[in-house]
C-alpha cells in the first residue's frame, strides 16, 4: 500500500507550508531569506533546491505522524484513490453513486462478517469492514474537496 509520506501529498502539503510561510515574510516587509548555504529561500517551492525542499518535507512528514491513525488511513486512502483514478470534477449524482457503491461494500463487509460469524465479527474481519469504511470516508473527503475547490 502506498503510504502517505511516499505520495504527492507531501509535496503538495509541503509547497503550501512554504508559501504561508512567504506570505508572513512578506507581511513582515521581508523580500529575501537565506539559508545557512547562500541559497535564497523566498522563491517558489518548486524553485527551492532538494536541500530545501526537505526542511518543509521533514515538517509535514513530523506532523502527519503526530495525526489520529484513523484520519492518516484516510489522507493515504484519499492520495491512493487519486492516484489510481485521477481526479475528477463529477456531477453530483455521480459522487453519490460512487458513495452508495463505498457505502454497499461496508454493508457487505458487515454482512459477510458479523451474521456468517454469529455475531461476534473476528479480528480479521473487523479489519475488512475497518478498510472499507476508511475507503467510504476517502470518497467523501475527495467529494468534499472537490465541492470547496468550486466555492
Ligand atoms: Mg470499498
Amino acid at each position: 500500500m502506498t503510504t502517505l509520506t511516499e505520495t504527492s501529498a507531501v509535496e503538495r502539503i509541503s509547497a503550501a507550508v512554504h508559501e504561508r510561510w512567504m506570505q508572513s515574510k512578506h507581511e513582515q516587509g521581508v523580500t529575501s531569506r537565506k539559508s545557512e548555504t547562500g541559497e535564497e529561500l523566498m522563491v517558489p517551492y518548486n524553485e527551492l533546491s532538494e536541500a530545501a525542499k526537505s526542511l518543509d518535507r521533514g515538517t509535514v512528514e513530523a506532523v502527519l505522524a503526530a495525526l489520529p491513525v484513523g484520519i492518516k488511513h484516510v489522507l493515504e486512502e484519499r492520495a491512493r484513490q487519486d492516484e489510481l483514478h485521477g481526479v475528477h470534477d463529477y456531477w453530483e449524482p455521480v459522487w453519490f453513486t460512487i458513495l452508495g457503491e463505498e457505502f454497499g461494500e461496508v454493508a457487505k463487509a458487515v454482512e459477510s462478517t458479523t451474521f456468517a460469524e454469529g455475531l461476534v465479527a473476528q479480528d480479521n474481519h473487523r479489519s475488512k469492514i475497518r478498510e472499507e469504511l476508511v475507503q467510504l470516508a476517502a470518497v467523501c473527503v475527495a467529494w468534499i474537496e472537490r465541492m470547496d475547490s468550486k466555492a
